[in-house]
């Protein structure tokens, strides 16, 4: 199992590892006061120097500002990227990675996956002229056979969203460069202190900052992290053709720094603030997040009214092998399907009295869902299944709730 508590040691000892990556990448001092936690930088515009260029390269804050540069620095630095750009949300920074495509262009996705970024899929960007194919990814086979002339991306979740299912993501990005496409990995669930998809072959990563990275249910927000940056150190473009495609990947990511900057659906400077400072503790919650999920799922395969649990981290689970060799730890998110249907499992959700009824995840509170009622009519999510997003809580509280909740 790699582990991200030796991910300094494994690249010689030179990068330091993630716990001191996520304190330090994207802090300094600020120069002009001492101040040891970053000032948030409200101005929208910054002044020229007298030789008409800009100090720090600051021109108005919709294009770059001291605390989304910082942010952004920080979370190029967590995923091993080349760079990486914020947004408001996640589903912005996801919906600017597919319009770096082209129209009649084709994006091969993952059929278990986060209903907002199949809605733009499907409601917004096949009517732009995308095609959309969906693919089974958890069986290479299947992703294989359902590929056709054209894709140029594989938009991925692993663990997925609200299924659980875990695909191959190293055997993925073989196959999607071997057919001369990009793989871009959702990252929401993991974190950078749980999977590192840059490492494994991928060449995006994803994520919705509103979840674990913000990690306390108070921003939203949005990061694609790129492997290429498509420009060099002095911010040129770079040119001449690198026979392994790195080039597209990174033409695509500088088309979405390009539609970052125009369009402005970027996270203001506090924003940016709240998801640095949730970073910062990150590495200690995944791994908190991860054993009391572990602890739940352990509780609820062996309850009697539970019909079936979906977590990673249990033997029991399809990909509970790939899990162990991609994933540092388990993640915090798990499905469970309740004896009795879609009524047993939402009296359950009715019953509990520390998990809180309610979407979204990765805080520091534990959360309860009945996916079905939140995803619409696109569902096909199992009517019996509740989604947990397990917090911080200890182990021991929740799962006596889940016991008297359960009956
Ligand atoms: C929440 C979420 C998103 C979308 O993020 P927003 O910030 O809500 O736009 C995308 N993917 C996954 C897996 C998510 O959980």
């Amino acid at each position: 199992m790699s582990n991200s508590d030796t991910a300094g040691k494994q690249s010689g000892g030179k990068k330091p590892a993630l716990e001191t990556l996520a304190i330090h990448a994207g802090s300094e001092i600020d120069p002009t006061t001492g101040a040891v936690v970053p000032p948030i930088h409200l101005s929208t515009t910054f002044q020229r120097n007298v030789d008409g260029t800009f100090p720090q390269n600051y021109v108005y804050t919709r294009a770059d500002n001291p605390n989304r540069r910082a942010l952004e620095t920080c979370l190029a630095a967590l995923e091993g990227g080349a760079a990486c750009a914020a947004f408001s949300s996640g589903s912005a920074a996801a919906a600017a990675l597919f319009r770096s495509l082209s129209p009649g262009d084709t994006v091969l996705v993952c059929d278990d996956l986060y209903h907002g970024v199949h809605h733009i899929l499907v409601d917004i960007l096949e009517p732009w002229g995308l095609n959309v194919v969906f693919a089974d990814m958890t069986d290479l086979d299947a992703t294989r056979a359902a590929w056709v002339d054209g894709v140029r991306l594989v938009w991925l979740e692993t663990p997925t969203n609200p299924l659980v299912k875990v695909s191959d993501i190293a055997a993925i990005a073989e196959m999607a460069h071997a057919k001369g496409a990009k793989l871009a990995v959702d990252g929401t669930w993991t974190t950078p202190a749980v999977q590192r998809p840059l490492e494994l072959g991928a060449d995006f990563v994803m994520h919705a900052t509103t979840k674990y990275l913000g990690g306390h249910s108070d921003v939203l927000g949005g990061a694609l992290i790129a492997k290429e940056s498509g420009t060099k150190e002095d911010g040129t473009k770079e040119s001449g053709t690198k026979e392994d495609g790195t080039e597209e990947a990174g033409e695509m990511f500088a088309k979405v720094r390009y539609i970052q900057q125009i369009e402005g659906a970027v996270p203001s400077p506090f924003d940016c603030f709240l998801v640095l400072r949730g970073i910062r503790t990150l590495p200690y919650r995944m791994r908190a997040h991860s054993d009391n999920a572990l602890a739940l799922a352990q509780f609820l395969e062996a309850h009697p009214q539970v019909h079936r649990v979906h977590y990673p981290g249990l033997e029991s689970h399809a990909g509970h092998h790939i899990a162990q060799k991609q994933m540092a730890h388990f993640g915090g998110m798990l499905s469970v399907q309740i004896r009795g249907g879609a009524d047993a499992a939402i009296a359950v959700t009715n019953r509990v009295k520390l998990f809180s009824r309610a979407t979204s995840l990765g805080g520091v509170e534990s959360l309860i869902e009945h996916r079905r009622s939140i995803e619409g009519d696109i569902s096909t999510t199992p009517a019996d299944l509740l989604r947990i997003s397990v917090g911080l809580e200890h182990p021991d509280d929740l799962i006596a709730d889940l016991q008297q909740a359960l009956g």
